[in-house]
């Protein structure tokens, strides 16, 4: 039932369309004019004012033909960087860039494949429930349209993101996490002729690095520290260095232990260089300490991943719950009480040149969230 051909080229011309984080209004623009011709009730919220951005999230509403509690349906309309001027190329059925950008399957597959999906309902007047649609802004750049999304005018509790590698998958587990800002002070002085007056920064947030156990903790608990910036000039001690790291866990025990302890690692190198000299409090230590996004954790009794299973079920094909270590939209959404499966397109090496994405596993994937749309109108497996 899937128009193959269409799909195709409604993901060549979105990738097209360039939509780097934050500068979303072409595409933004695009995905309303089609989905009004839809007849949906499309609007856009404002958190494009928000964030800075060109234009905010668009909430379509397709009013169901049949009474049924409302489903949503996710993706984001931004991508990475290199992410402007992609040529799409086909290739015995693989979608890749040129080599010198992204593709933006990350999320464009998305995007065509719940086009593409509406449409064959609105041709064959298939009966479905009440479908919310939400296309976010800015997911790449920490979840913001996500996290501005005008949530009042959403009412659905469930339903769909696409936003992964395995069509065969549905993400129910992501990992909480925290976000750590450290600024060590310390003293400047010249490094040639007064040296011994001056406390190096940057040597002390090197030693408390050095300290801290990073990378993967344990299975399901992980930590990094991805930014470092600080020094003025080759002869100067460096008066102030800052670390920006991040923690990541499916538990929050461990989420909260974890944190405590590269917090820790950076009290403790500023406290071993020795007590502050009285006049200047001298070196000393400032922290910072933010939710980045709050865990999802779906039961396999819940209506998504019975969704999922049956539809998948109907089509011969397996489906599994997966768990991931990375954020989504859908973190942010379980936050306001809608719990949201994560599904692949068929996306692979996303934010890299080498990313691609095979037409047909976009197109098992639109019949996948057909069957689901068809099994939510019937109410069932809920
Ligand atoms: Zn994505």
């Amino acid at each position: 039932m899937i128009n193959r051909e269409r799909l195709a080229q409604t993901f060549s011309r979105l990738v097209r369309i360039d939509s780097v984080s934050k500068e979303e209004k072409a595409i933004a623009n695009v995905l309303c004019e089609l989905l009004t011709a839809m007849e949906a009730d499309v609007a856009q919220d404002d958190a494009g004012v928000k964030i800075g951005g060109q234009t905010g999230n668009i909430i379509a509403k397709f009013k169901g033909t049949v009474t049924v509690p409302p489903m949503l349906l996710n993706a984001h309309m931004d991508t990475v960087e290199p992410g402007r001027g992609v040529e799409p190329i086909l290739e015995k059925g693989v979608f890749s860039s040129k080599g010198d950008t992204i593709l933006g399957a990350d999320d464009k597959s998305a995007l065509a494949v719940i086009l593409e999906v509406l449409w064959i309902i609105k041709e064959n007047n298939l009966p479905h429930g009440p479908l919310e649609v939400v296309f976010t802004v800015s997911e790449e750049i920490g979840l913001l349209g996500a996290k501005n999304l005008n949530f009042d005018m959403v009412s659905a509790t469930y339903g769909f993101a696409l936003d992964a590698t395995d069509p065969q998958g549905v993400v129910t587990r992501a990992p909480s996490a925290n976000y750590l800002v450290f600024t060590v002070h310390g003293k400047a002085a010249h490094a040639g002729a007064r040296p011994e007056n001056g406390i190096n920064a940057i040597q002390i947030a090197g030693k408390a690095i050095a300290d801290m156990k990073l990378g993967r903790i344990d299975h399901e608990t992980t930590c990094n520290i991805g930014i470092i910036e600080g020094g003025l000039a080759i002869n100067i001690v460096p008066e102030h260095v800052r670390v920006e790291g991040e923690a990541r866990s499916h538990d929050e025990d461990k989420l909260n232990k974890v944190t405590k302890d590269m917090v820790d690692a950076f009290k403790k190198a500023v406290a071993d260089h020795g007590a502050p000299s009285s006049d200047d409090n001298l070196p000393f230590l400032e922290f910072t300490v933010e939710k980045e996004f709050t865990r999802t954790n779906i039961p396999e009794n819940h209506r998504v991943v019975t969704l999922a299973k049956q539809a998948a079920a109907n089509l011969n094909r397996n489906m599994s719950c997966k768990s991931t270590g990375g954020g989504a939209d859908a973190n942010v959404f379980t936050q306001h009480g809608i719990d949201l499966g994560v599904i692949g397109t068929g996306m692979m090496d996303m934010h890299t040149v080498k990313e691609s994405v095979k037409l047909d596993d976009m197109v098992a994937t639109a019949e996948l969230l057909l069957e689901i749309i068809r099994l939510h109108a019937q109410g069932k497996a809920a």
